[in-house]
């Protein structure tokens, strides 16, 4: 099908399921046709100039990645009239490239969240199907999720600190793809909390994520270095050892997810590759870690938006003291509002000792956990080539992404404690504190489907896809769909 057409297939779908509140911001149409038009000469002239396979295809952006054609409002009241002078890294590549930003997403204030109900617009929903109530979309990159199983755009940034690209492609049913830490440019992304923040990508199928040549930001010569570490390494043949990590296992998982998990375990089986129990003992830690450590780095990184320096400032707010930073003048929502006051707390010199270290030494420990388990060695850890545990290790593990499918958003909205859905999180956070690359697919199950992730070693994206690839081929939603843009 022409570009053209494409693009005008996707407006359609932005303007039908403009309900689901997936996009903050959209391209006029005359701009996004004519770009789109300009792309279309070049790919169909003779001189074949086309710049790269997204070259015309329409990408949106979540709010929390800068651009200059639209506001950055990380959907909150505090940067609604923020447009940033430059663009990201990431955003200025895929313009490089010749796709075209057709807009920006609705997601969880400043990231911050599993459900894109925390924005100022109004919470994101996945459609009600069958006249039942609308579903959570997940969070919080939900706005790009929601836009790419609609049909509304080719593929969709988000960004994913904690598995904020990951949940939301389980929940809609899409491919989402969470680098290595430090592979994709955080630059013009607004930081949530820096040493775990990774620009992610969703898309309908792994076509629309795998590129071998994604922009960045690691200098070229440690990229370089950590593939020489990884292909010195590289088991030999293609028989595969595939990991499941018993501590994800968890009793609160749904008997759909866990036979989801068992059906790709036995499809690999069924390829020949070998399937082996895996143990990361002290994944039990993650969640409690994380949610240490994010609000942590987020209650300073958030601190500049006092309404002085950047940012909505209260009206009514008559104190002095207006360069002190205080979180419930500056305009913020109770859940980000919740985070730096947390966060703060954990840093202060009487919970350090018992918050913020202990947080740090169980990351520690749990990026060990997940070095020992590959059969590569982690860069992160040694650059000595002949460190591999080689057949000792797996090359990959398989894991669900979530404990259940969506839930419906009013049931979400019920919840006794705003705390009762970071439990949701528990299956992603792990892939984050470590720093590894990790991409969840929908494996279909009945007339559902169930997000299956694939995780690998810090840098092995390209074993990562390879696994992804039989998954998607054996278990994903048929190919005649991924091949339908806007269905
Ligand atoms: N739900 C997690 C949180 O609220 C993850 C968010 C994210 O990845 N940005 O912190």
């Amino acid at each position: 099908m022409a570009f053209l057409e494409i693009a005008k297939k996707s407006l359609l779908a932005a303007e039908k399921y403009s309900t689901l509140n997936s996009l903050i911001s959209v391209q006029s149409k005359p701009e996004l046709l004519r770009q789109v038009q300009e792309s279309q000469r070049r790919v169909s002239s003779d001189l074949g100039e086309s710049k790269s396979p997204i070259d015309g295809q329409l990408i949106a952006v979540k709010d929390n990645i800068c651009t200059t054609d639209f506001p950055t409002t990380c959907a909150s009241k505090l940067l609604e009239q923020y447009t940033s002078p430059f663009d990201a890294t990431v955003v200025r590549k895929a313009k490089e490239a010749g796709a075209v930003i057709m807009g920006k997403t609705n997601m969880d204030e400043f990231g911050m969240g599993s459900h894109s109900m925390y924005s100022h617009f109004g919470p994101v929903m996945q459609s009600a199907e069958d006249g039942q109530p609308a579903r959570s979309a997940g969070g919080s990159s939900g706005g790009s999720a929601v836009a790419v199983a609609r049909g509304m755009c080719y593929a969709a940034l988000g960004t994913d600190t904690g598995g904020s690209v990951r949940l939301p492609a389980a929940y809609c049913g899409v491919v989402g793809f969470k680098p290595s830490y430090g592979m994709l440019s955080r630059w013009g992304v607004v930081a949530y909390a820096n040493s775990l923040d990774t620009v992610g990508i969703l898309g309908r199928n792994t076509i629309n994520g795998h590129d071998a040549n994604d922009p960045t930001s690691l200098t070229p010569q440690t990229r370089e270095r950590v593939q020489d570490l990884l292909s010195h390494n590289r088991r030999r043949g293609r028989r595969l050892a595939i990991g499941y990590p018993e501590e994800f296992n968890l009793v609160e998982l749904d008997d759909s997810v866990r036979s989801a998990w068992e059906n790709t375990l036995a499809h690999l089986s069924s390829q020949s590759h070998k399937i082996v129990p895996v143990s990361l003992p002290h994944t039990k830690h993650a969640l409690s870690a994380y949610y240490v450590l994010a609000p942590a780095e987020a209650s300073s990184n958030l601190a500049k938006y006092d309404g002085v320096r950047y940012g909505y400032r209260d009206p009514t707010d008559r104190s002095q003291d207006g360069l002190l930073f205080s979180p419930t003048r500056a305009g913020f929502g109770a859940e980000v509002r919740r985070r730096i006051i947390a966060g703060a707390y954990s840093l202060s010199s009487k919970a350090i000792d018992n918050y913020f270290l202990k947080a740090q030494s169980a990351r520690r420990i749990i990026q060990r956990d997940f070095s020992n388990a590959f059969a590569q060695p982690n860069y992160l850890v040694t650059d000595n080539l002949e460190e591999g545990r080689g057949e000792g290790g797996v090359d990959v593990l398989i894991a669900p992404c979530s404990l259940s499918k969506a839930p419906f958003l009013e049931d979400v909205k019920m919840q006794k404690s705003p705390l009762d859905s970071y439990v949701n999180d528990v299956l992603t956070v792990p892939a984050n504190l470590a720093g590894i690359p990790a991409i969840c697919l929908p494996v279909m199950h009945g007339e559902d489907s169930v997000g299956m992730q694939v995780m690998a070693q810090y840098g092995d994206e390209e074993t990562m896809w390879e696994v992804a690839k039989i998954i998607e081929e054996g278990l994903g939603p048929k190919a005649e769909q991924a091949s339908n843009p806007a269905h």
